[in-house]
């Protein structure tokens, strides 16, 4: 089993908030924020929540 820590700061589950896990790696809440902090300053046309990737339009009209 694989020790869960975070795969950007290594700090252990009991060290944050919330760990959470995608594919093989770990992401705390901390480096989350932190992540979409970033995000936002390199995309300024999009502050704050992401615009949701268009989806391709499966229904039958
Ligand atoms: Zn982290």
């Amino acid at each position: 089993m694989m020790d869960e820590v975070c795969s950007f700061c290594k700090k252990e589950k009991k060290q944050v908030k919330k760990l959470f896990q995608a594919e093989d790696a770990f992401i705390c809440d901390q480096c989350v924020k932190k992540f979409r902090d970033t995000l936002a300053s390199f995309d300024e046309s999009t502050p704050g929540i992401p615009k949701q990737p268009k989806l391709p339009d499966v229904s039958n009209n």
